[in-house]
């Protein structure tokens, strides 16, 4: 039988990283195998399903360059649901619950209250007419045990289980009957999914043992993901919908490789032959449909370090073609600064180029390139940093001035400029010229390379910067 894997997100939110982490391993492991991947809309909780959360999951699955071989919504399927849940009723395995939903809160509350796992065994069980909830009549004795990928066996007590419910009438099926129909129509092989979903499992075992589903599905429950204190991953950490990343400027590739390796990491000697040092985090996604495998997950919690996030989004900007950045980076721009990029494309990608090495994310370029658009605010303090003498400070830049008087506007470049200025600073206190030249040009203590600055500002921006920090130091 061919594999086949599926991700069931709940459109009860946008794409959490959680669940892209799950569809990502899924999709890894059915690519790697040849496999087939199945998107499931799990849209049964009809007040809490919102079709806008769906087109989000669906629009940054494929963002993230995750996509399906088929995909059903669980709304579209009431019919099947139904047709299992009365053949069920029919064979006495499911039957109606007699109890008031305040009687079993009531019930609910004395277990917690008595340090007892909180399920429900009801006595009458034979109840197929009538309202109630529909629920699974538990007469299992032997464990319920399955095999996890990543956790080896598991068993539990079916007694914990209770009569378990199943659906809340017959045309409101609860999710552990739904997933389990599915998975069976659907021929689903392999069942890789949080291991949030670890209690839920024995239920579904019994359930697809009751529609005749003897051979049981692979599992592999995936480790949570948490945040750097430890705790489960969640708003509170920061960012947790993959449109806001994708907003922020995280590249899709960089995004894939970093989820990659929550909770999963190539074999040790694998990633040594690829190389040493960062090298061994950066995985292609052909890499890792090449050596992804379930046996390598972990089972303990993944940390999700946003640092790291942003180092590895660097590793891919750095990576890219410039032109390609170049367009990319344009959206992040202030309109009038993108709409002077757009008419200097040239100028633009020289820009880029200075800008790729230090570029976390796409969003960052707004807050560093600014005095290339604009004039920078030139600050005294700023400009004199550390040194006393104002007058020397101001020479200085008066000598510099004149230096740049002398450059041909025609070749304005980064080598011209620095022979000529670092021929004059090697005359004196290296550090008193350039400083005061940087803070001049950008308004800033620290910028890329001085003279590549120089070069894209050209001769006329310069020496009317040199001119106005001068002046400022002067009156
Ligand atoms: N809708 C469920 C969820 O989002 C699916 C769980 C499963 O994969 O069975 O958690």
């Amino acid at each position: 039988m061919s594999l086949r894997v599926r991700i069931a997100p709940s459109p009860t939110g946008p794409l959490h990283v959680g669940t892209a982490r799950s569809a990502l391993f899924n999709y890894l492991f059915a690519k790697k195998e040849g496999g087939a991947f199945i998107l499931r809309i799990d849209d049964t909780d009809k007040k809490r399903s919102d079709k806008a959360f769906e087109e989000d999951i669906k629009k940054n699955l494929l963002w993230l360059g995750i996509s399906w071989d088929d995909s059903i919504r669980q709304s579209e399927r009431t019919a099947l649901y139904r047709k299992h849940l009365q053949k069920l009723l029919e064979e006495g395995i499911l039957f109606r619950c007699s109890h008031t939903s305040a009687e079993l809160a009531q019930e609910r509350e004395e277990l917690i209250k008595n340090k007892q796992t909180p399920m429900h065994r009801c006595k009458d069980r034979d109840a197929v007419l009538g309202g109630g909830i529909l629920r699974f009549k538990n007469m299992e004795t032997a464990p319920v045990v399955f095999h996890d990928e990543i956790r080896g066996n598991i068993s539990f007590d079916p007694k914990i289980l209770g009569d378990f419910s199943v659906a809340r009438d017959i045309d409101s099926p609860l999710y552990n009957f739904t997933t389990v129909v599915d998975d069976i129509d659907l021929g689903i092989t392999h069942v890789i999914r949080g291991e949030d979903h670890i209690p839920n499992t024995p239920k579904q075992i019994l359930l697809a043992r009751a529609l005749g589903h003897t051979e049981l599905f692979s599992y592999a429950h995936l480790p949570l993901i948490l945040g750097k204190d430890r705790s489960k991953l969640s708003k509170r950490h920061g960012a947790v919908a993959i449109s806001q990343y994708q907003k922020e400027g995280y590249l899709p590739d960089a995004m894939i490789n970093f989820l990659a390796l929550l909770g999963w990491h190539p074999k040790k000697q694998k990633a040594g032959e690829r190389g040493k040092g960062q090298e061994e985090e950066i995985f292609s996604r052909e890499e890792l449909i090449g050596i992804f495998s379930l046996h390598a997950v972990q089972r303990g919690g993944a940390i999700f370090d946003p640092e790291k996030l942003k180092w590895m989004n660097g590793v891919y900007i750095r990576q890219m073609n410039v032109g390609m950045l170049a367009n990319l980076l344009l959206p992040y721009l202030k309109d009038e600064w993108r709409k002077q990029a757009e008419s200097d494309g040239l100028w633009w990608g020289k820009i880029v180029i200075l800008e790729q090495e230090r570029l976390g994310s796409l969003q960052d370029i707004g807050d560093r390139i600014g005095y290339f658009f604009e004039e920078p605010l030139v600050k005294k303090e700023v400009l004199m940093g550390g040194f006393s003498d104002t007058v020397r400070i101001a020479s200085h830049l008066r000598s510099i001035q004149k230096i740049i008087e002398g450059c041909s506007a025609g070749n304005f470049t980064k080598d011209v400029i620095s022979e000529k200025v670092l021929e004059y600073a090697g005359q004196h206190a290296k550090k008193e010229v350039l400083w005061p030249f940087r803070v001049s040009l950008t308004g800033k203590k620290a910028s890329p390379g001085l003279f590549e600055v120089a070069e894209i500002l050209g001769k006329k921006t310069v020496l009317k910067r040199l001119e106005y920090a001068a002046t400022l130091l002067e009156s």
